[in-house]
């Protein structure tokens, strides 16, 4: 039995590369399923498999077995109800890129991001581009909101894709990993993955073309070899990472900086809505828990955020 790392899937076939280098063409054995798990692709990108070799002039064979995954990120399938679609496994971290001006992100987008991300335990980076078109002013705002997601866990670094400021510091962070890169359309991916690597941001690009006129795109979803043990998932399609079956009372424990205070609350069922004797309301009229945030959760937990 041979082991690799799914690079990508055409629905019914996958890439899969051995820790050789080399890839096969791989097909799941019949009756292929995952126990307890209701999903339209059993096998995504980033999974490991565990494979039989069918010919090995061809390199193809078929896929016996899963690795257990670290964590894996998914959303509703848009064939069949209550069904999951796997965008990808066992990542190292999801980067959003996101931009202050042209065009800006919202808060709003960036705390559900933030929040699918605890959720499917995955670490995430802000990666906020397009620093060389920020006047004075625009800096000092973001160096606050910067810091503001900083103190509460999150990686943040300042990029110019375009000029290359922090880039070099932004492949540092990639080194030995398996990341994910999501962000609006407009705020620098394929610029981005141009400078890290010229053929991966020509083949962005092209998958960012199909995503914008609404081709199916999930199939598209690819890992890139940027060296050894260093990946890199673009996904076009996604530019947020959707929650799937989610319930509102779970909200509050994504927002790391809320978890504190929530076991202080009065009621142990409390939402930080209108209960008396709340301390995660008491913190926010304090100044410890940022009101933005705050709004982000009411917004999430009211579930009238959709789609900003
Ligand atoms: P994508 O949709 O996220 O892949 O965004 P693109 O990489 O296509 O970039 C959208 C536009 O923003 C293009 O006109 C880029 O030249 C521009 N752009 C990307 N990064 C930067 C940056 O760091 N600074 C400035 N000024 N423009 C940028
Ligand atoms: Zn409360």
């Amino acid at each position: 039995m041979m082991e690799g790392l799914v690079l990508r899937s055409t629905g019914s076939w996958y890439e899969v590369e051995t820790a050789a280098g080399d890839v096969y063409n791989c097909r799941l054995r019949g009756k292929f399923k995952i126990k307890g798990l209701k999903v339209t692709n059993p096998i995504a990108v980033g999974d490991r498999v565990k494979f039989e070799l069918e010919d090995s002039e061809e390199q193809t064979g078929v896929i016996q077995n899963i690795v257990p995954r670290e964590n894996y990120i998914i959303r509703q399938s848009s064939r069949k109800v209550h069904y999951g679609h796997i965008i990808a496994a066992n990542l190292d971290q999801a980067i959003l890129v996101v931009t202050l001006v042209m065009p800006r992100t919202s808060f709003g987008f960036i705390d559900r991001f933030l929040v699918s991300a605890e959720s499917y335990h995955v670490p995430a980076v802000l990666a906020f581009n397009k620093s060389d078109l920020l006047e004075e002013e625009d800096k000092e705002y973001q160096s606050q909101v910067m810091a503001m997601y900083e103190r509460i866990g999150y990686k943040c670094v300042e990029i110019s894709a375009l000029e290359g400021t922090g880039v070099e510091d932004f492949e540092k962070m990639l080194k030995g990993k398996v990341s994910l890169l999501a962000g609006h359309s407009g705020v620098g991916k394929s610029t981005l993955t141009n400078r890290i690597d010229p053929e991966i941001g020509q083949r962005t690009a092209e998958i960012s073309q199909f995503a914008n006129k609404g081709v199916h795109t999930t199939t598209f979803a690819e890992m890139f070899k940027l060296e050894e043990g260093t990946y890199l998932i673009d996904t076009p399609g996604i530019k947020e990472l959707a929650l799937f079956e989610f319930k509102s009372e779970d909200i509050a424990q994504y927002f790391p900086e809320m978890r504190e205070y929530a076991s202080e609350c009065r009621f142990h069922n409390c939402t930080h809505d209108h209960e008396p004797g709340c301390a995660v309301r008491k913190a926010v009229k304090a100044g410890k828990i940022s009101l933005t945030r705050f709004d982000s959760y009411m917004s999430m937990l009211k579930g009238d955020d959709n789609r900003r």
